[in-house]
């Protein structure tokens, strides 16, 4: 494969790809979520994975944790009587723990059965954020399961919970969703990836915490979008490729629309655009595109968001949409 060097790099730096999917990647609604699914599906994405690898890049990889935590939830709240409750940035650091060792096990078994010679770090990853950030102000993001209007009332007034309501669906809990600033720790995550290891970190989004006077960080109920992560990390690891992994094969221009255009190529500039213009909703596309946007306009580099069936063919060029920092859109029919 001697398209693998596309890229050049000074000396015999490999190039650095960054990879941020979702938790239901690894846990699907339609799951029971039993263990032995769950490293099924784990070893299922190592597929994928070592893609980017064969393509010649070093790996880091941010999972979300949306099912894992909400399980988390359901077990803290059905213990209630019997083990104290336990706060959401230690449920978060649960889910990179469980997570982090599952991905781990099957990425490791995965390499041996490739012959790859690597190693892995899965890696808890305390990420930044403002307290005095809005989002405290006005908590958004559903979390966990959901609830019957009786229970939802007793857990708003027993427990002190902001819960929403879902049409049709129930009651959920809702907590903050601050801006990540800045992941603790990210000097030791570049020497690790520089050190050829395959990174695991920023899982779920990252612990939230803040730095309180005196500077001592504190931990934090709020969950942080896993792409924003991503963005920073991969901006902190010089990284060469960020690869937004969702459940499209590519962006499209009107997308849902008669007029609907599927882009390959979509510069920065008229991606600002879009989003200016709603095309991307704030609950779904938004935050990957705009966490996009935040990569390209500080590295220069390329982002990548595609599906994970899609994956082997777009680093090749040949699906996914690529958000690049400068030139024309380009477009192609799906397939
Ligand atoms: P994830 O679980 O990966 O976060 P989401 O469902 O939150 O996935 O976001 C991906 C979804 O965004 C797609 O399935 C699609 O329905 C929607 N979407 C919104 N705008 C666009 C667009 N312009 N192009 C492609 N998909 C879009
Ligand atoms: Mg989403």
């Amino acid at each position: 494969m001697n398209d693998r060097n596309t890229i050049s790099l000074d000396g015999d730096r490999k190039p650095v790809a960054v990879i941020a999917f979702g938790g239901n990647a690894l846990l699907r609604p339609q799951d029971h979520g039993t263990q032995e699914e769950q490293f099924t599906l784990a070893w299922k994405a190592t597929r994928w994975l070592v893609e980017i690898i064969h393509r010649g890049y070093e790996l880091a990889i941010v999972h979300g944790n949306g099912p894992q935590v909400g399980n988390i939830m359901i077990q803290v709240e059905e213990a209630f009587t019997k083990i104290p409750p336990q706060s959401l940035d230690v449920s978060v650091a649960q889910t990179q723990g469980s997570m982090g060792y599952m991905l781990a096990n099957q990425l490791r078994n995965r390499l041996n059965e490739e012959q790859l010679d690597k190693d892995i770090a899965a890696m808890l990853t305390q990420v930044v954020v403002d307290r005095e950030d809005p989002a405290f102000d006005r908590p958004s993001k559903p979390v966990g399961p959901y609830y019957t209007a009786y229970r939802a009332n007793l857990l708003m007034q027993e427990a002190g919970w902001e819960m929403v309501e879902e049409p049709g669906r129930g009651w959920r809990k809702v907590v903050p969703s601050p801006k990540p600033l800045r992941i603790l720790g990210s000097r030791l995550l570049k020497r690790l990836v520089e050190d050829r290891a395959i990174v695991v970190a920023g899982g779920g989004g990252g612990i939230p915490v803040y730095e309180d006077v005196g500077g001592y960080y504190r931990g934090v109920e709020a969950v942080i979008d896993k792409d924003y992560v991503a963005s920073i990390l991969a901006t902190d690891l010089d990284a060469d490729l960020f690869i937004v992994l969702t459940n499209v094969p590519m962006i499209a221009e009107h997308y849902g629309r008669p007029n609907q255009k599927w882009l390959r190529t979509l510069p920065v500039a008229q991606a600002r655009e879009m989003m200016a213009s709603n095309q991307f909703p704030p609950g779904s596309m938004g935050p990957k595109v705009q966490s996009a946007i935040d990569f390209v306009e500080a590295t220069g580099k390329e982002v990548l968001i595609t599906d994970a069936d899609s994956l082997k063919k777009a680093l090749e060029r040949s699906a996914g949409t690529f958000i690049v920092a400068d030139g024309e859109p380009e477009y192609v029919s799906l397939q």
